[in-house]
């Protein structure tokens, strides 16, 4: 068993009571079974595999990262909407709260693949990239030992594999399960106060909206919307949290591949260019969390 805090995926895909069960049960269904299913529909249809390219993992390789990127920017929101004071760097709490909420109590197969493949796709953008030391952000190969850690401390043993994949030493694994447990418990103290009862009634606050996509972007556009993915992670934000303003989610183009909060106008931005980075590393790399 998982020491989680944050339940993403229960609440939202209503998952069977027994998901909460500590043993494993064989019966147990992803709650994002249906996510991935539509996706796996629009995938075959209009993306195809290339021969020795294994389909589930380039899915789940880019469901992983852009549902990653989706909570980094509302962690930013939450944090603005509720003025949540912030030490240290913003970049780095809102990565850890992207990373503890993909990690569910128990093992998941298909979101434990999703979380993984987000530490795939920093160490491969670490490989081009260069080394910045004043960026906002952490460096890619620090943000992707990051998800590693909050893995590796939430379950030592199931993600034992994803650590040692990355070459992480056995003494920084085993500190990590003090790290995931200061980082979740932290964000749940500033949040709880915030979550929304089970007789409160909220209405729809955020909405998503797509942009049409030049020639470019249809089909990533396609396998977005398709999947869901998108209206997923907003709806669940939506049904936990108060939030005090309508929060407008617009996925476009932007001239970068970037994803960006506005505080101001309450509104997230995703970006076609960058979701378009990630089906092109979905579809070329091979992501390290194959089984
Ligand atoms: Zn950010």
């Amino acid at each position: 068993m998982r020491y989680y805090l944050l339940i993403f995926v229960v609440i939202i895909f209503g998952a069977a009571n027994n998901s909460f069960s500590a043993t494993i049960d064989k019966s147990y269904v992803s709650p994002f079974q249906g996510t991935y299913d539509k996706a796996e529909n629009y995938w075959l249809e209009n993306i195809g595999s290339k021969p020795n390219n294994n389909t589930r993992s380039s899915i789940l390789y880019f469901l992983g990262n852009v549902t990653n990127t989706m909570f980094h920017e509302f962690g930013h929101a939450l944090i603005s909407e509720f003025e949540i004071p912030v030490l240290g760097r913003e970049e780095d709490a809102v990565d850890s709260f992207a990373n503890i909420m993909m990690i569910s109590e128990d093992p998941d197969p298909i979101l434990d693949e999703m979380i993984v493949a987000v530490s795939d796709e920093y160490f491969e953008e670490g490989k081009f990239s260069e080394l910045v030391a004043w960026d906002e952000h952490s460096m890619n190969e620090q943000r992707a030992y990051a998800v590693v850690c909050m893995l590796v401390g939430a379950d030592p043993v199931g993600f034992k594999h994803a650590a040692d994949n990355a070459n992480m030493p056995k003494d920084r694994q085993e500190a990590c399960a003090f790290e995931w447990g200061k980082t979740s418990v932290s964000w749940n103290k500033l949040l709880e106060e915030h979550y929304l009862s089970a007789k409160e009634k909220h209405a729809p606050r955020i909405i998503v909206q797509y942009q049409k996509p030049e020639e470019k972007y249809i089909k990533v556009a396609g396998l977005l919307e398709a999947s869901g993915i998108i209206e997923d992670v907003a709806e669940y934000i939506g049904v936990t949290y108060k939030i005090p303003n309508d929060i407008i989610v617009s996925v476009k183009r932007c001239g970068e591949e970037n994803a960006f909060w506005e505080p101001d106008n309450h509104k997230l931005t995703m970006c076609y260019e960058l979701v378009d980075k990630y089906l092109a590393s979905a579809t070329s790399t091979q992501s390290t969390s194959n089984k």
